[in-house]
């Protein structure tokens, strides 16, 4: 199968099945949302949204966070990976939201990743979620499906070799939703230690199952 085959399979399937796909990080506006992305790096989302539940009551704004101490804000984010890092991070993203950004979350890529704790990844979620901007953040899951389902070559060995061939390939109008495709059904279906290729419904695209010979479940032969 030549690879634009596999990437309107892709389109295709998911455009029909699952019209709509969001973050499953819990949040009522944009700076809430840059807050949990930073937070859940090397933790899950389940995690990130009992924390935020509380965090978000004392600390609603970058003005709150910039106006606190490590001690005050710490308890709050104990129980999440990489806390003491965490809590310095978003201590210095309230103060440089205030202080350049006028208390705002800036909406280009370019701006984010001066933020403390701001990466290209987190970049990238916060413009294609909340602006629906055509950037790809490649997370362990997008970069381990997209490499397995062959949309990207396994010569592509860096999030960011990864990221620029999935921009090229995916039409503008689907690449913010086609992250949210990717993350889930490497959460839910194609696991890393174990893909569930047996109940999985992409097959019939899928280069790992084609290069294995699986044996095609009943919806991956649709
Ligand atoms: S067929 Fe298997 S390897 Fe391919 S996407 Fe599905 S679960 Fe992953």
């Amino acid at each position: 199968m030549l690879k634009k085959q596999r990437y309107e399979a892709f389109i295709t399937h998911f455009s029909t099945n699952m019209p709509i796909a969001e973050t499953e990080l819990q949040y009522e506006n944009p700076f809430q949302l840059l807050v949990a992305v930073v937070l859940s790096a090397q933790c899950t989302d389940k995690r990130v949204n009992i924390v935020t539940q509380e965090l978000f009551k004392h600390f609603p704004t970058a003005a709150h966070l910039a106006a606190t101490h490590f001690d005050e804000l710490f308890p709050y984010i104990r129980s999440i990976s990489y806390p003491n890092n965490k809590t310095k991070h978003l201590i210095g993203l309230g103060k440089m939201l205030i202080e350049d950004f006028g208390g705002e979350v800036p909406s280009t890529v370019e701006e984010l990743v001066k933020l403390p704790g701001v990466g290209r990844k987190t970049a990238n979620v916060i413009t294609s979620v909340v602006w629906n901007q055509p950037n790809m953040a490649v997370d362990t899951h997008v970069f381990r499906v997209s490499r397995r389902l062959g949309l990207v070559p396994l010569t592509a060995k860096t999030p960011l070799e990864v990221e620029k061939q999935l921009i090229k390939h995916i039409p503008k109008q689907h690449i913010h939703i086609a992250h949210h495709w990717l993350i889930l059904h490497g959460r839910y279906v194609c696991l890393a230690r174990k893909p569930k290729c047996e109940e999985c419904t992409l097959t019939h695209f899928c280069k790992y199952f084609e290069k294995n010979q699986l044996k095609p479940s009943k919806e991956g032969e649709n």
